[in-house]
């Protein structure tokens, strides 16, 4: 049998699989696999969802205004600048669409975010995982491993599932060792987060150089993830590559309006960084007293790291967790085996997540 073959690479993906949302015989688990928001979204951002269903049988405005001039207006970038997408997942693909030839390379670290690699694969290019130091983006590392067929430099400040980040310096010294043909995509997903003063998402870099995109998402700290909108600030060429390539309509009504109210309630996104930094503090105390490594994190996630030990491992603390309706994510796939990945949650879910751990290290 003769079966229509797909592009170089496309076979070589595997699929993406998401955080489990259910785990057998428990009710009403606790989800906590997917780096969403503990809070969810702004009453403001829902209403203006609600609001949208009155209008569903028009096309959306293809380039998403009104929630580009919202985000502008917010973050003091020029609208012109800013592409939309369904999800900021869309917009590292299209990266990847629109720069990537068949043979082409690009470069992200070891444990980055899984999209890099099957977005270059899916373009027939070369995903080169560049190992990392103290589960940090080497910068040393990363520059050596630029070719001249590098084209693309994806950048997740902060990582996922590492929590680690670049301080502002390092990416610099990161671009600076780039040659001008290769981009740069600094992926900020969860720039909101990030309280140290050391920290630039990219807004920076991409008002100085032609060669650096930064992307953002209302999937975290907006608490829109099911909405699917993400957005990339760019130099003027690329976004104009990016229009070209993007679907007509790739963001819906509903999701612009929503995306733009939320971005008006202040207050509600600084209670969920203030909710943020505290939990996060705090589990990260609370597990790291039961004898397992945590490492720090800038993001609203913790990676969790466990023994070897039969008994005590990644995988035996996930079922253990399973069975009281606690969900994490294992995170073997992106090479961190004996780790698990622990989203930030509502108080009650913290404080669960931490008990349960405490009585999985005392148990025989
Ligand atoms: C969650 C996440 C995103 C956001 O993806 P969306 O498609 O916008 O939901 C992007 N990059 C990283 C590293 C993430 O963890």
């Amino acid at each position: 049998m003769v079966t229509p073959i797909p592009k170089p690479g496309v076979l070589d993906i595997t699929p993406y699989v998401g955080g489990r949302a259910s785990v057998g015989g428990v009710a009403d688990p606790i989800k906590l696999s997917s780096n969403e928001s503990a809070l969810g979204p702004s009453p403001l951002a829902l209403a203006a969802y609600e609001g949208a269903a009155k209008d569903v049988a028009v096309y959306p405005e293809g380039s998403a205004s009104i929630l580009r001039e919202a985000i502008g207006e917010t973050y003091g970038l020029d609208a012109a600048r800013i592409v939309c997408g369904n999800g900021s997942d869309e917009l590292l693909t299209m990266l990847a669409n629109a720069y990537l030839r068949p043979g082409d390379e690009a470069l992200f670290g070891e444990h980055a975010f899984l999209v890099y690699r099957i977005a270059t694969l899916a373009n027939s290019a070369v995903p080169i995982a560049v190992p990392e130091k103290n589960l940090r983006v080497d910068v040393d590392a990363m520059l050596a491993h630029v070719t001249p067929k590098t084209k693309l430099v994806y950048l997740a400040n902060p990582n996922n599932p590492t929590g680690s980040y670049l301080p502002h310096d390092e990416v610099r010294r990161l671009h600076a060792g780039l040659p001008p043909h290769a981009l740069l995509v600094i992926d900020a997903a969860y720039a909101e987060f990030v309280r140290r003063n050391d920290y630039e998402p990219g807004i920076e870099m991409v008002a100085n150089f032609p060669n650096v995109v930064m992307t953002r998402t209302f999937s975290k700290v907006y608490g829109l993830a099911g909405l699917r909108i993400g957005w990339a600030y760019c130099p003027a060429a690329v976004a104009d590559v990016l229009n070209r390539v993007r679907g007509p309509f790739n963001v819906s009504i509903p999701a612009q309006r929503a995306a733009a109210a939320a971005l008006k309630d202040r207050e509600h996104i600084q209670r969920s960084v203030e909710h943020n930094a505290h939990w996060r503090d705090w589990l990260t105390e609370a597990i790291r007293a039961t004898g397992l490594r945590v490492d720090d994190s800038v993001g609203n996630f913790v990676l969790i790291h466990f023994p070897q030990t039969k008994g005590r491992t990644a995988t035996d603390a996930d079922r253990f967790l399973c069975e009281r309706g606690l969900i994490l994510r294992a995170v073997g796939n992106y090479g961190l085996p004996d780790c698990l990945r622990l989203t930030v949650g509502r108080e009650d879910a913290n404080r669960k997540v931490a008990a349960a751990l405490a009585e999985f290290m005392r148990r025989p």
